[in-house]
Order: structure tokens, then sequence, then C-alpha cells
């Protein structure tokens, strides 16, 4: 971005050909990011920019319309990349490479966003106090016999929101919202912290299980702070009584100013790329989204379960749904 400003000061024509570059705004964490980040720029020689945008993507893409810097977007959760969508900031984006190496439940209809990874929202549940399938169905997670037992992050982080948006899908609004009250009932705490606080709190002994994202817990394990607490859990992939377990994505958007848009075009669809897939899997334990690539073997040694049969376009438009749910619940309070 800085070359561009600077060759619009001076005047393009007396400079040479500038390098190709990708802007990309990453609602992902920079040390996760940084990795792909440098094994694309080490291979094409395409400079990559990674702004990190917390909050607002959607919004901060509108105020800087067809003047935004930005040529991709990447970010976590079906409803968040739906949003941008729906915004009208992104361009749909036609490629043989992405249509083949992406299964096309996981990318959109209309070419307008792309999955890059899965992963399971699933139950950590303490090695010394949980026996083996004693978890079973999200459902049973409202079963008197988790009285006190369960920890959990806010109900409204976006995690939540999909898996609540999911039971809608499988039960319908009024069976959710007595599933919300009795899970809120078997609390034994109030939500707070991330996912990985919730491992924490089943270490330190104040709830048996907690609700979290795969890839938390191989994170945790990979880290020497982090790793006694992970080492009190194991994770079991619950799944829905007449479904499998709640999956959810991260993925990437085109933007519609796109300055740069061949060299976003050749980063989207290396991130699709066998080679960005094994990233993507070994350093953060992710699913990789293309067949055939292979997971970390620490993610592999966790075994096969089903995915849920719903779609992740009826989660997201569940979403409203589910949000007052929540709210309804009070179910942080
Ligand atoms: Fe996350």
């Amino acid at each position: 971005m800085r070359k561009i400003a600077l060759a619009a000061l001076l005047g393009c024509t007396a400079l040479p050909a500038l390098a190709e570059e990708v802007n990309v705004y990453s609602h992902r964490q920079p040390e996760l990011i940084q990795p792909l980040v440098d094994a694309f720029q080490a291979e094409t020689g395409i400079t990559v920019n990674v702004a990190f945008v917390d909050k607002g993507m959607a919004e901060r893409l509108v105020a800087e319309g067809d003047r935004s810097p930005a040529d991709l977007v990447l970010t976590v959760d079906i409803a968040r990349l739906l949003q941008i969508v729906e915004a009208g900031v992104t361009q749909p984006v036609q490629s043989d490479v992405l249509e083949a190496n992406i299964p096309a439940t996981l990318r959109d209809e209309g070419d307008q966003w792309f999955g890059l990874t899965t992963r399971a929202r699933i139950v950590y549940a303490a090695k010394d106090r949980v026996a083996d399938g004693e978890v079973t169905t999200y459902e049973d997670l409202a079963s008197e016999k988790w009285k006190g037992r369960i920890c959990v992050r806010s109900g409204l982080n976006d995690y939540n929101v999909a898996l609540v948006s999911a039971m809608i899908a499988h039960h319908g609004e009024e069976y959710a919202k007595t599933w919300l009250e009795g899970v809120k009932a078997n609390l034994a705490r109030k939500p707070d912290g991330g996912d990985r606080d919730q491992i924490k709190a089943i270490a330190a002994g104040e709830c048996d299980i907690a609700l979290g994202n795969t890839y938390y817990l191989g994170q945790m394990l990979a880290d020497p702070e982090q790793k006694p607490a992970a080492d009190a859990v194991r994770p079991v992939f619950p799944v829905f009584e007449d479904g499998g377990t709640h999956v959810n994505i991260s993925g990437v958007a085109m933007t519609k100013a796109a300055p740069n848009k061949e060299a976003a075009l050749k980063f989207m669809e290396w991130l699709a790329s066998d080679e960005a897939q094994a990233i993507y899997a070994e350093t953060n334990n992710e699913y990789p989204v293309e067949p055939g690539v292979k997971r970390s073997d620490l993610v592999a040694s966790w075994g096969e379960f089903t995915p849920d049969s719903k779609t992740l376009t009826e989660i997201a438009a569940l979403r409203p749904a589910a949000l007052k749910l929540i709210e309804e619940v009070n179910f942080d309070g």
C-alpha cells in the first residue's frame, strides 16, 4: 500500500514497474496468517500486505467504497462471510482451481465466498471426571446429569450463535429455547472468556465439560505453557440426534474494489492449494477443505466424525433467530 502512495506522489511514469502486491483485511490473527503469507511471497514474489481488522469489517469496506485498498477479506464463521457479501462489498470470482479444490458445499453458489478450512464445535471433557460415552448429543447438554458441570464462553459469540442456529435448524425455535434454558441451568459459572479459557476452567476443576472449537485444543497442546491444562481434557465429538457434528468454516472473499485483482486471485487460488492447505492443517490444526490433504497427526489422532447435514447457508440464515433466543433466555446473565 505504501508503494502505491509513494508512486502517486512522485508521478508513476518516472518509476519502474511496481512489484505485484495483494492487500488483505484479516479478521484472523496475524500470527496464524503469517506462515501462509511468507510461503506465498517466497514462491511468487508477490507482496502480501495484511491489515488485522478485529471489528466492523463490513462497515469499514462500505465506508471505504471504491477507494478501499483491500483486495481480499479473510475471516471466520459463515455468518460473518455472508454479512460482508450482503453489504455489497464483494465480487464473484470464477476460478477452475477454486472449484476443483473446494467442495461445492463449502463455497458460495454465486462465487462470492470460499471456505478455506473447517473446524468442529466439540465438547472438551475432563479426562478424570467424564466417562467414555457420557457425552453423546448436543441436545443432551440440557439434561439434569450435567447440572453444575458445564463451562462455555458467551452465548453471543459467533461460534455459539452458529451452534444455536443449527439447533433451530434441527428442532425449531421453541425446542432450541428450552434447550438453551436447560444448558444455562447446567452452567458451573457465568459464560466468560474464550474457548481456551474453558479448557483452563476444566483443568482447574471448575467444570467437567465445555464447548469449544477443535483447533484451540490443538493450539494449547502445542504451547508448553498451556499444555498442562490441555492435557486435562479429551475431545469428544457430539452429534445432533438426527444429524452429525456441528462444523463451521474460515474463508475468503474478494472485495468489489480490489485494486490488485489478478494478484489477489493468485493468492486465493494458492490458499486452496495442497501446500497452503497443509500449512493450515499443520500450523493451526484446522481441517483442510481440499479433499486428500492430510490432517495434522494430532487432529488425525482424534479420529473421524460425521459433519452435520445442515448446510452453512441454512445455519447463517437462522442467525437472527438464534441471537433473539440467546438474548431472551439471558444466557450470559
Ligand atoms: Fe477462533
